[in-house]
């Protein structure tokens, strides 16, 4: 019996496993099974997941220019996956890579993760750097750095949905989860189905089991498996490899049958001459995730980086959530998550950044409805997301708000970035190169890019990433990549002892955003002007700013009032849909031509995949909430260009693709 119960149907809250401890070791109260056993858990992980993969020897050829992946059912305490790590440490060479993926859907606590792992003091370190990452118990993908060489992703979810709507390929497959004839739900067709589809060509498994049902299942899936010997008293398990057969080279990913336009297009080599128009944010977090990855990266910007709409001295970590869950409102919280995750990372100090919290206040009926109707229907745990009323929002920033103020949410993790300071600091990755030019056009020669830049001379590029939104239209001018300009203006005051005081100690957003004051300066921000573009400072918007900050915070404004502010404008760059372009950028006329059927019945989807330019990309369109989005958009372009599983499902790869628009106005007839 489960006594577990789920908010609503689409709730992206799991229930974390309740647990018992017996003798040290993990026990699952609802499952009725062990995780691991205290005696011999280690070896019995080496002898059926890591030998019967093959993995040391497989390791230690690796010369691939890829990641070896491993995808796991089942992460439950970490084991099998601190195990492979360690074997990948001792016996891959120095430049290999390994992506592990692994699906939960009982999620231990941290506090619980640490117990279990408590018991194996050799893994104590790797099992730190896990502790310190471990996500709340949220429905999606969640990427995690073991080390600069070994990713993690935990996909969490139901193991068949996850791996069916996994935008990857495996290696080696640890199938695990408890005992068939006590989950029977697990090993279904539908998994064993997931699983093949995901494989690479040569893709091996092994499990600890040897049921007949798992047996038959895999081998209808299109497994070749064997009995071979099970560890201590357990007499068999399977192990088993794809047959070649089943993956035969398709045009088309299994998983995009339905979606072959969204099919990506080739990686890069190694070696790729890589260029990045612009430094803002889009661009230096794009640079970084690709110098991360050993390669090198030219970000052309005449400007120093991070000048230009990303260069104000704070931002909030923002996302808006639908009123039910949607593909954006999941694409916004994956990446929020990831935000925080990468900023922790990479200043642990909190000098770029500060994880104080963010408050979004309903002053207005209808938000407040709408904010109730949000929280039931994500269901997310209070680690991410909580409502909170009047008065303990006004405890959480620390300062009185406006009495129209009815309740709010609160993002306890989230917190303001200091974008300008960010960018700089991501520039200066070893491996990344600026140089101040600007690019004045593009032109693809037989092979490459060539950039013709402002001095006359040029530089040709095998891949060229577009992360200039506010130049967009000097490289590709398309009604289907649509850009929509909004001018921001931000108002910095100085202030004196008593005005800090006034200063909250949360970032407060309601109709604009107040971070707490940095350095004795208190920013507000910011106005809103789609379809302008005018970087002069407007009196207007510092009035404007300052009502909507007295509609939040009264006696801040109160203490605002009477003192001259400076000003920031910058140009946000938007989408009509609201989510950013990210990916390959399409040839539209090949798409109008491969597709035209769809104009007539969108059921008849043709086996062709989408044609894109070859090495253009694109990150742009983040709008207000590039601090949000960017390093996630910039972790997505990074692993397609190196071809690695993505860090997020499919289905939300698919939602930002640059190609959304053409695709909708073919199926509709446009
Ligand atoms: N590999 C783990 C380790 O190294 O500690 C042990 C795995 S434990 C035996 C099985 C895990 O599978 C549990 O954490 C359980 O919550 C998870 N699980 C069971 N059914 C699942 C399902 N249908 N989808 C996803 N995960 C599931």
């Amino acid at each position: 019996h489960h006594a577990r119960h789920a908010a609503s149907p689409y709730s992206l809250g799991l229930t974390p496993a309740r647990l018992e401890w017996r003798e040290q070791a993990p026990f699952d109260i609802d499952f009725n099974d062990v995780y691991f056993s205290r005696e011999g858990g280690r070896e019995e992980t080496e002898h059926v997941f890591i030998h019967h993969n093959n993995l040391v020897k497989r390791f230690e050829q690796w010369r691939e220019d890829r990641p070896f992946v491993i995808g796991e059912t089942g992460f439950g305490s970490g084991l099998n996956v601190l195990c492979a790590y360690h074997c990948f440490v001792a016996h891959a060479p120095p430049e290999a890579r390994l992506h592990i993926i692994s699906v939960e859907k009982h999620p231990f606590t941290s506090a619980a993760l640490q117990q279990a792992l408590s018991v194996w003091p050799s893994l104590a370190e790797t099992a730190g750097r896990l502790m310190q990452q471990w996500p709340s118990p949220v429905k999606g993908v969640h990427r995690l750095l073991l080390d600069e060489r070994v990713t993690l992703d935990l996909h969490f979810g139901e193991a068949s949905e996850m791996l069916t709507g996994l935008d990857g390929r495996v290696d080696a497959w640890f199938l695990d989860g408890f005992a068939p004839g006590r989950n029977p739900e697990m090993w279904q067709t539908a998994l064993f189905e997931a699983m093949a589809t995901a494989s690479r060509p040569h893709a091996t498994l092994a499990t600890f089991t040897c049921a007949g049902s798992v047996r038959r299942g895999l081998t209808a899936a299109g497994f070749e498996c064997r009995k071979v010997p099970g560890f201590g008293r357990k007499r068999e398990m399977l192990s088993g490899h794809l047959s070649l057969s089943s993956a035969d080279a398709a045009p088309i990913e299994p998983g995009r049958a339905a979606t072959p336009w969204y099919q990506p297009p080739q990686a890069a080599k190694k070696g790729s001459r890589i260029a990045i128009i612009g430094a803002g944010l889009a661009g230096a977090t794009t640079a970084h995730a690709l110098a991360r990855r050993g390669r090198q990266v030219t970000v052309f910007d005449p400007h120093p980086p991070g000048s230009g709409a990303s260069g104000n001295r704070q931002g909030a970590l923002y996302v808006r959530l639908a009123a039910e869950v949607n593909a954006q409102s999941r694409f916004y919280l994956t990446a929020l998550q990831y935000a925080i995750n990468f900023l922790e990372r990479l200043d642990p100090h909190h000098t770029l950044w500060q994880p104080c919290g963010l408050l979004q206040l309903a002053t207005t009926g209808q938000e407040t409805e709408r904010q109730r109707r949000s929280i039931e229907a994500f269901g997310l745990p209070e680690a991410l997301l909580t409502r909170v009323d009047r008065e303990q929002a006004e405890t959480l920033a620390g300062v009185t708000l406006a009495d129209s103020v009815n309740s709010a949410l609160y993002y306890p993790g989230a917190g303001w970035v200091a974008p300008g300071a960010l960018c700089h600091t991501l520039m200066t990755t070893p491996g990344v190169h600026h140089r101040a030019h600007r690019v004045s056009a593009l032109a693809r020669t037989s092979a490459a890019w060539q950039l013709r830049l402002e001095d006359g001379t040029t530089a040709e590029f095998d891949q060229v990433i577009l992360a200039c939104a506010d130049h967009l239209e000097t490289f590709i001018s398309s009604s289907w990549l649509p850009i929509q300009y909004i001018r921001g203006q931000v108002s910095e005051f100085y202030l004196d002892d008593e005005a800090l005081a006034a200063s909250p100690r949360c970032v407060v957003c309601a109709e604009g955003y107040t971070p707490p004051a940095l350095n004795g300066v208190q920013s507000i921000g910011a106005s809103f002007a789609p379809h302008d573009r005018t970087l002069s400072p407007r009196q207007a918007d510092h009035h404007h700013n300052l009502e909507r900050l007295a509609a939040a915070l009264p006696e801040l404004a109160q203490r605002l009032q009477s003192r001259a502010p400076e000003a920031r404008v910058g140009i946000r760059c938007a989408t009509p849909d609201k989510s950013p372009w990210i990916g390959p950028i399409p040839e539209a006329e090949r798409w109008q031509h491969d597709y035209a059927l769809l104009r007539r019945d969108a059921t008849r989807v043709p086996a062709t995949p989408g044609a894109c330019l070859p090495g253009l990309w694109i990150t742009a369109g983040h709008g207000s909430r590039g601090l949000v989005s960017a390093p996630l958009a910039a972790e997505m372009l990074a692993s397609r260009l190196c071809r690695e599983p993505m860090p997020l499902e499919r289905e939300l790869v698919d939602h930002v693709h640059p190609g959304r628009r053409l695709i909708r106005d073919l199926i509709r007839n446009r």
